[in-house]
């Protein structure tokens, strides 16, 4: 059975909005302007279109709205799903050309719903992985699942998930999975990954579908972009209420 990751976010179907500046100077002209390729109105660089987040304009406020999988209609603009490119979309006016008026947005209520949106994402996909017996849930059944087959040498999990307050075992297995080489990311934590199997803690799972594995991960590092301590905290203060006109 194929594992439906194929409704992904930004997956190529949907609508496409007016993803492009509406200012005639800055857009390619149609020759150049290449289907797959979207402008991000935060850094102004033209990417792959799987990298940026689309935003739905809306006529009323919040004005600006998460919209991954491009299912809303309308106008539109696409930003990587970064908190810079999504505060230069706020502060150099970005959303508000495309909205086509000046509007005041919040940098991070949006960054902050949009993580939201990543994580009950990886959340479904974690619950779509244990229903098809693609998930292994606990130290014991991880460590398992990391010995390497006798037969094929082979390890069965393709992506080590751990709780960001998991302990424990944590480092073995963490290396484990590095020297088998695979995968590693954070989601959630010990209470928030056991709710999802209604269990009080989960510290650890291993994903055994590189399909949904690879989304997991492309979520996790989505969502450790837009709220991880990378970024610090300072600039979600910076960032609170901008007018961008
Ligand atoms: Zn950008």
């Amino acid at each position: 059975m194929s594992v439906a990751v194929a409704e992904k976010f930004d997956g190529t179907d949907g609508a496409e909005g007016e993803d492009i500046s509406s200012s005639a100077s800055e857009r390619p002209s149609s020759d150049e302007r290449v289907a797959s390729e979207r402008l991000c109105v935060g850094c102004r660089r033209t990417v792959p279109r799987e990298e940026l987040v689309r935003f739905a304009i809306a006529d009323v406020a919040p004005y600006v709205v998460p919209d991954p999988q491009r299912k809303l209609g309308g106008r539109g603009a696409s930003v990587h799903p970064t908190r810079e490119c999504i505060q230069l979309a706020v502060k150099k006016g970005g959303f508000a050309r495309a909205a086509k008026k000046s509007v005041t947005i919040d940098a991070a209520a949006l960054w902050t719903s949009l993580a939201r949106l990543y994580e009950q994402r990886s959340d479904s996909l974690l619950i779509a992985a244990s229903r098809r017996n693609m998930l292994v849930i606990g130290t014991d059944a991880v460590r398992e699942a990391l010995r390497p087959s006798e037969k094929t040498g082979e390890v069965r999990i393709e992506v080590l998930v751990v709780a960001s307050d998991a302990e424990g075992r944590r480092e073995e297995l963490e290396a484990g999975a590095a020297r088998m080489g695979r995968r590693c990311c954070v989601i959630g934590t010990k209470n928030s990954l056991g709710r999802l199997f209604g269990r009080d803690e989960v510290g650890v799972l291993g994903i055994l579908d590189s399909r949904i594995g690879d989304e997991v991960v492309r979520c996790a590092e989505i969502v450790s972009g837009l709220c991880g301590s990378r970024a610090g905290e300072t600039d979600a203060k910076a960032a609170g209420r901008a007018v961008a006109e």
